[in-house]
């Protein structure tokens, strides 16, 4: 038996490859990513504030080469996510079809839900951007970082707008080392929240057009589901309708014709000049939903490959253990992955990440080391293919 000691000193030495985080949310805490144990951090970006800042804390940290074996203990790296979050969705319009910038409260009555009345309310919510522009930069910034992900995207259906404007609109807030009042301004801050919701339609406009972003550019994705689950999944299913792989039916029915060849189950064909109109691979980032809903994720016949991340701090801390548990042992040994999905560098975010993966080890019954290997083999696959 292992000890306690023998299994922490056994998962750093392989390393700890966070596939979720949001360090970014507290500035003054990129600096203390040096000095974390964590070997790679995959930073998120989710709204207005944070592009720039993720996009400099990859620059920091910077990772020259997917070739990298990650084997060097001192090494740390930051990887980058660019995307628009659903939490802030409603911040966008959708000009894909050439649209013009529309009435500020116009927009918000769009795509609020219940429509909203209170024109103060809607008067001191930001200036509506144009999607179209977002996905130009941020097809620039993916450009520049070769490796980048496209996240963190998603639907939530559960999410309320908060109430009142930002009290972070300005500058950052004086940076006394990681406290309340240092956080990058734009989440909800404390602020009560308001009955208002973003319309459904509106989330999946602007998660679809980033789902075709990263299909274009053969990125993975990192994805926020909150009772979403099958939405999301049925986005997914429009965009790959028709190329879906042969189901095991359709592939013995090929043999049978003794056209074994053509039978086999090839992979979509992956050409630089006509990518296929998918994602390669989607996180869906601390799976709430119920052992059941992974089967359509992981049917035969879906061409893309689906992953699944878990943290201490969402999947441990809301939802019972035993289901958790049963959607850990479920998940396939090389679709599984950790985050902390922490909004802060540092000490705390290690011990996360240390427990999260030692409770992935005990539910799928690997030794720290058998499972350190493992979890780093599948953040390497998802993150370079
Ligand atoms: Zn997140």
């Amino acid at each position: 038996m292992e000890t306690g000691q023998q299994k922490s000193d056994a998962i750093w030495q392989m390393g700890i490859f966070d596939a979720h985080c949001h360090p970014t949310d507290i500035v003054a805490s990129i600096q203390d990513i040096a000095s974390m144990k964590a070997r790679v951090l995959t930073v998120m970006s989710t709204r207005a504030q944070d592009q720039d800042l993720v996009q400099e804390a990859a620059k920091k940290y910077p990772l020259h080469t997917s070739n990298d074996d990650f084997t060097d203990p001192a090494s740390r790296y930051v990887v980058p996510a660019f995307g628009w979050h659903p939490w802030f969705s409603h911040q966008m319009y959708d000009d894909l079809n050439g649209d013009i910038a529309p009435d500020q409260i116009e927009h918000y009555k769009s795509v609020l839900t219940p429509r909203p009345d209170d024109v103060a309310f809607v008067e001191a919510l930001p200036s509506p951007r144009s999607l179209r522009q977002f996905l130009l930069e941020t097809e620039e910034r993916l450009q520049e970082c070769p490796y980048a992900l496209v996240g963190e995207v998603g639907l939530d259906r559960s999410f309320r707008l908060p109430q009142g404007p930002s009290a972070m609109t300005g500058d950052m807030k004086s940076k006394t080392g990681g406290s309340e009042e240092d956080y990058t301004p734009g989440t909800r801050e404390g602020r009560p929240l308001s009955p208002y919701r973003v319309d459904l339609n509106h989330q999946k406009t602007i998660l679809r057009a980033q789902f075709e972003l990263a299909a274009k550019l053969r990125r993975p994705v990192s994805v926020h589901s909150v009772q979403a689950h099958g939405l999301v999944f049925d986005l997914m299913q429009a965009l790959w309708k028709g190329l879906e792989k042969p189901s095991k039916a359709q592939r013995k029915k090929t043999k049978d014709a003794a056209n074994a060849f053509a039978g086999d189950n090839q992979p979509i064909r992956n050409t630089d000049s006509n990518p296929p109109p998918f994602p390669p691979r989607i996180c869906m980032h601390s799976y709430s939903g119920p052992p059941e809903a992974l089967k359509q994720f992981l049917a035969p016949t879906v061409p893309a490959d689906i992953y699944f991340s878990f943290s201490t701090a969402i999947n441990f801390s809301n939802t019972s253990t035993a289901k958790v548990t049963n959607v850990i042992k479920a998940v396939p040994h090389d679709r599984i992955l950790i985050e902390s999905d922490l909004h802060c560098a540092g000490e705390r975010m290690d011990q996360l990440l240390e427990e999260i993966v030692l409770k992935v080890c005990e539910v799928k019954g690997w030794t720290a080391e058998e499972g350190a290997k493992q979890l780093k083999e599948n953040w390497m696959k998802f993150v370079f293919g």
